[in-house]
């Protein structure tokens, strides 16, 4: 056992269905030995591979939170053959507040990695995840959105893999969820990650860990969950969890690397060009900020560095010097 504080309602060896809370203590003014109560759902099943499902890293980031709440109500343990781990609202403070970052100590959880014992509400969950949760994983998935300030279409993100066998699951497992979409980072990752991520955590704690981003703008979008929640149980079906489970037909994924990144570098209203899944060419304009304030004042024009398909745009039109408005993607061969 680590040195967490956080104490866990369940015993992960129990057989069958189980529901209740982490306990994270945080006395306060108005409750001296209070507790944040963060739900998790855990089945275990005869013999196989332990997953764990997450969402709720970032609180604004949605159709992960209701595809894992509807998986909870859904499955029994004789659904499942091993042990699944659903894990809802990773940031519990966070996702109560629908905000990206915690209200009580502005901690963003996947840049908390591996997290502090003993240390502000977001680095012990961190550290709960990473000590306690990932050690016990052979897969893990991480499920966001853009959050309030980003969209992307239904994107699976993965890294190349430390090891053939390793490489050609992650691919096996891409497949599975069969997202239009697969950001692919050409580097970092494996055992000896640095990464402040939730993905560095899986990576560093040896489990096979992928990551989507599945819409955003701080809203639910019904095509999306759908896919989401489909491509849920397609991966557990993957990992030989949910054996009963017939998959349909898959679509195909698109293999995608970032490019290019448009950024702003004055504070004003920006009038985008295009919107994702367009595609755009080297030094074509991307978009306009403008001056209201000092509506005679020309707009600053934006350029892309580099041709490809539009994969992430920023939602709010008020954009500030050094927001990320734009990126752009190209086929990783
Ligand atoms: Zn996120």
């Amino acid at each position: 056992m680590s040195n967490s504080l956080i104490s866990s309602d369940i015993d992960f060896e129990a057989k069958g269905k189980h529901t209740g809370f982490l306990r994270l203590p945080h006395s306060v003014h108005r409750s001296a030995y209070g507790r944040i109560l963060m739900p998790i759902v855990v089945f275990n099943n005869g013999d196989g591979p332990t997953t764990m499902l997450m969402a709720g890293n970032h609180g604004d980031e949605y159709e992960g939170q209701i595809a894992l709440s509807k998986l909870s109500r859904e499955l029994e343990a004789q659904d499942i053959q091993g042990r699944l781990i659903i894990l809802p609202m990773a940031n519990f403070p966070a996702a109560q507040a629908g905000r990206r970052t915690s209200p009580l100590d502005d901690g963003n959880l996947n840049r908390a990695f591996p997290g502090e014992p003993h240390g502000t509400p977001t680095q012990m969950i961190a550290h709960y995840i990473e000590a306690e949760l990932l050690p016990m994983c052979d897969y893990f998935f991480d499920f966001h959105s853009g959050g309030s300030s980003l969209y992307y279409p239904a994107t699976l993100l993965r890294g190349l893999g430390h090891s053939a066998k390793e490489s050609a699951k992650l691919i096996e497992l891409q497949a599975a969820f069969d997202a239009p979409y697969a950001w692919v980072f050409t580097s970092g990752g494996g055992r000896g990650s640095t990464a402040r991520t939730a993905m560095g955590g899986g990576n560093r704690q040896g489990a096979i860990t992928l990551m989507a981003e599945l819409g955003g703008g701080g809203a639910v979008s019904p095509d999306i969950l759908a896919l989401t929640e489909r491509g849920i149980k397609r991966l557990i079906h993957a990992t030989g969890m949910l054996p009963a489970y017939v998959p349909d037909k898959a679509n195909g994924t698109r293999e995608m690397t970032i490019v290019d990144t448009v950024t702003a570098y004055d504070n004003g209203l920006f009038e985008p060009y295009f919107a994702v899944e367009d595609e755009v060419k080297k030094g074509e304009a991307a978009g306009a900020i403008h001056f209201p304030e000092t509506p005679w004042r020309a707009p600053i024009l934006l350029e892309f560095q580099q041709g490809g398909m539009v994969l992430c745009q920023r939602v709010p039109g008020l954009v500030e010097r050094g927001d990320c408005l734009f990126q752009v993607a190209n086929d990783l061969y």
